[in-house]
């Protein structure tokens, strides 16, 4: 296990996010110690705004020690408004070997759905199995871009290894949860050579799958066709969930007639 070191205060907490599939979102944690070096987006952009000094810094989180005071203060301005809370989108909520944060994240779950608010959390650490016996409108996500430990220890080098992660949400879902996987952001096999195949039937009793194209490497524009093979790549994750009857979304910009 690890010790959070770092600790914040903030004056606001629940926030409405303009992202694509996102509705209002909270960060408990500045920093993600799963160090993702997709890049990830939300590094890139706390750097820009000098909030996190370097990666080293990024990957060292920092708890938003106010955080249970600031939601009994929002949550009865904003709970008729929520349709669904996320978490998070410039951290991860399960931060693998993180007992802190963790703890943190489930005592944050609890108040929301007291307050008749259902939450989406997605993470790419290990899913604790008391979310269980949390709220059945939740939704418990999981990052998979890939089942390759060998990609996980070079892109993820923080994140829990993979097969973790798909046991903890199984388990979730045969105990009745609502269970959904993000193949965001999906590598060009320049970055990993995989079969797509493999990866969905590891996920196949999942109620949805979001998938999108990797962005921001400079790996992916150098792989020739490269639009091309994210629409094919969309195609088959479209054609796998209509046979398993499971609900999909393709983010904007991964196939080719999105892009135009
Ligand atoms: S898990 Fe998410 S927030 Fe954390 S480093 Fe990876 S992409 Fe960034």
């Amino acid at each position: 296990m690890k010790k959070v070191k770092k600790f914040i205060h903030r004056k606001t907490l629940i926030y409405k996010t303009g992202v694509e599939y996102g509705d209002y979102t909270l960060n408990h944690v500045l920093g993600c110690s799963h160090g993702c070096l997709y890049p990830c987006y939300a590094y890139l952009q706390k750097k820009r705004f000098h909030s996190v000094d370097n990666y080293e810094d990024w990957c060292e989180p920092a708890l938003v020690e106010n955080t249970l005071e600031l939601l009994d203060k929002e949550l009865p301005k904003y709970k008729s408004k929520i349709e669904i809370l996320h978490l998070c989108f410039t951290t991860d909520p399960f931060m693998y070997q993180y007992q802190e944060i963790q703890a943190l994240t489930l005592s944050i779950i609890e108040k929301v759905n007291m307050a008749g608010v259902r939450c989406r959390v997605l993470t790419k650490g290990v899913l604790p199995f008391e979310l269980a016996s949390f709220s059945r409108s939740n939704e418990y996500g999981i990052t998979l871009v890939s089942t390759s430990e060998s990609f996980r220890k070079r892109i993820e080098p923080g994140a829990a290894p993979w097969k973790k992660r798909v046991d903890a949400l199984y388990a979730l879902h045969k105990n009745g949860s609502k269970t959904w996987v993000s193949i965001e952001p999906y590598p060009t096999p320049n970055i990993q050579r995989q079969n797509l195949q493999e990866l969905l039937k590891t996920i196949n009793f999942v109620d949805r799958i979001i998938f999108g194209r990797m962005n921001y490497s400079k790996a992916v524009s150098e792989y020739e066709g490269y639009k091309q093979f994210f629409h094919e790549k969309a195609l088959e994750v479209i054609d796998f969930c209509k046979r398993e009857s499971i609900q999909f979304h393709i983010k904007e910009g991964t196939m080719m007639d999105q892009c135009e």
